[in-house]
This record gives structure tokens, sequence and C-alpha cells, in this order.
């Protein structure tokens, strides 16, 4: 048996296409741009091509796209008072401050700061509160687009048995929480998860959010059960001083035996920033107060 491949990519595309669209009603019907603003502390080489990535996209979207660069030894009040002047400036409908933040600055700090109804990183805990409590809230971009993956390979959810790997803000638990919505039975996997393959041998839906290069092994994976890789590692390449990017699954072994699997690069790697744009403009309609854009 071989998997489905799971194109990210052209999902995202897909998607991206029906955000465009749903900014140029709101533009006609109420006159409406949804804006968003993205902080790049620093001059991190990897987070510029992130920050450069989620500009062009925005404005691809049809949205007003705003950068703001501040030098690497910015404290972390003059961070809090750019964050503020944005929370204040109708203009911005959400506000992104790219992550990894120099070390003179506290991470939790700054998602602390940003108005819930601009986080459209979904991390403020009210945000992340309200996921929790089943009301309507920004949820982080990752998870958003792997269930976006899970639920248009498999339709409805309802009953399937989905075990994640990795519990971090950032996405075990968000994503979690999300397939716990959709009405999956739901397994939460970490570090200190004992026989984690036979936990994973379970799932109908594994997500894998780790960080370790190719750690899940083919006969972790149940027979036809959907693979939805987070991780993104880079190793070293065939040739000598090149690198390339891999899942945390070992993709060849586990496509011998999933039904459908998502590829590192490609999968869910470009929804994260289609989700950006969907959040941002589920902001911009609350924040108006008009009635929200199924997207
Ligand atoms: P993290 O380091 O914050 O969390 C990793 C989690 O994995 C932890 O909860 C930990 O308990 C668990 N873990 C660590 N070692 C383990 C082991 N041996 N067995 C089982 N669980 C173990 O990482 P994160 O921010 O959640 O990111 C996870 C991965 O997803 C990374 O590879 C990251 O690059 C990737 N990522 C991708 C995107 C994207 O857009 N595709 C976005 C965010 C993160």
């Amino acid at each position: 048996m071989s998997a489905e491949i799971i194109d990210g990519k052209a999902i995202a595309a897909a998607l991206r296409q029906r955000i465009a669209k749903a900014v140029s009603q709101l533009q006609e019907n109420h006159n409406l741009t949804p804006g968003l603003a993205v902080v790049l502390v620093g001059e991190d080489a990897a987070s510029q091509v992130y920050v450069r990535n989620k500009g062009i996209a925005t404005k691809e979207a049809g949205m007003v796209s705003l950068e703001f660069r501040l030098p690497a030894d910015t404290s972390q009040e003059a961070l809090l008072e750019k964050v503020r002047e944005l929370n204040n400036d109708p203009s911005v409908h959400g506000i992104l401050v790219q992550f990894p933040v120099p070390e003179q600055i506290s991470q939790q700090a700054v998602i602390d700061t940003i108005s819930p109804d601009k986080d459209v990183d979904g991390l403020h805990p009210q945000n992340a509160g309200r996921l929790v409590s089943g009301l309507p809230a920004l949820t982080p971009c990752t998870p958003t687009g792997s269930v976006i993956l899970a639920k248009q390979t498999l339709g409805d959810l309802t009953g399937k048995h989905a075990v994640v790997i990795g519990r971090s803000n950032l996405v075990g638990k968000p994503v979690a929480q999300l397939l716990l919505n959709e009405n999956c039975t739901v397994t939460m996997a970490h570090s200190r998860t004992k026989d984690l393959a036979a936990v994973c041998r379970q799932a109908d839906i594994l997500v894998a959010a780790v960080g370790i290069a190719e750690m899940v092994q083919g006969d972790w994976i149940k027979p036809g059960a959907c693979v939805i890789d987070v991780g993104i590692n880079r190793v070293a390449g065939a040739e000598a001083g090149k690198t390339r990017l891999v899942g945390d699954v070992d993709f060849a072994a586990a496509s011998a035996i999933a039904g459908h699997i998502t590829p590192v690069p490609g999968g869910v790697g470009p929804m994260t920033i289609a989700c950006l744009l969907r959040n941002t403009v589920t902001a911009a309609c609350r924040l108006a107060g008009l009635d929200e854009i199924e997207i």
C-alpha cells in the first residue's frame, strides 16, 4: 500500500484564493481592508524570510501589510510600546510579533500585551482559554492548518482516535483542542509518554509536532492512518555541505503503511501563512462588528 500524499501547497493556495475573495467582499460591501502588522526584532535570517513571505502573501490577498523592523538591542518596554501603539491603530486588525525575540525580551510579556482581538497568532491566554471553552477564538495558525488538512482529507472526523505527539502551547495543545472540537477521541503524547510507538499505533489520525527528525517510524503507524507531520527539521543532505528539510515522521517508511500523509516540505507548512491571513480577516470582521465570513 502506498499512502496518498496530502497536497498542503494546493490546499493552502485554494484557501488563500477564498481569503482574497472575502477581502474583496469586505472592501466592496463595507469599505474595509483588513490590515496585518508584523514586527521583527533583530536580524535572524530565518525570521527575515518568514516575515517577507508573510508580507507578500498578505498583499497578494488584497490586504494591507505593515512591517516594522526593530534593532536587536530593542528593550522589552520599547517593543511593548510598539505593540500597544498597534493595539490602538484602527487600520491594524492583526498583530504578529515574529518569534523568537532576543533574550532581553520575554516572549510571554509580548503575547500578553497583544490585544486578544488582534492576536492573529492565537497565543494570548484569553484566546487559548476561549478555545478550550468552546467559545469563538482566534486559534493558532499551524494547528488550525493541520486540522483543515485532516478534514479536507477525511471529511467528518467524529469518533476518530487522534494521537498528538507534542504538548507545546504553539502546536500540540491547540491541535489537540481543535481535534476535540471536531469530536475526535484525543490522546496527547509527549516526552514522558511510555511506549510511544504503541500509543501511536492506535491513531486513526497521527499528528507529530516534536522537532526530532524522522522520529516516528513506519511500524508506529496504524495501517490506513492519516499522518499529519508538523515537524520541520534541517538535516545533512546527500551532497556535502548541503542540507534538506525533513519532518518528525520517517516519510518513506510511513507512506508504505499510512492511508494519507503530509510531505515535508509542502504539507502543513504552507497552511500556516494561509491561516494567519484567515485569522486577520476574522479579526477585521469582529472588530468592525460584522458577521464573520465563512472561509
Ligand atoms: P516544542 O519544542 O515547543 O515542543 C516539542 C514537544 O515535543 C514537547 O511538548 C515535548 O514534550 C515533545 N517531545 C520532545 N521530545 C519527545 C520525544 N522524544 N517523544 C515524544 N515527545 C517529545 O516544539 P513546537 O514549537 O511545538 O514545534 C514542534 C515542531 O513543529 C518543530 O519541528 C517545529 O519546527 C515545527 N513547527 C512547524 C510549523 C509549521 O509551520 N509547519 C510551525 C510551528 C512549529
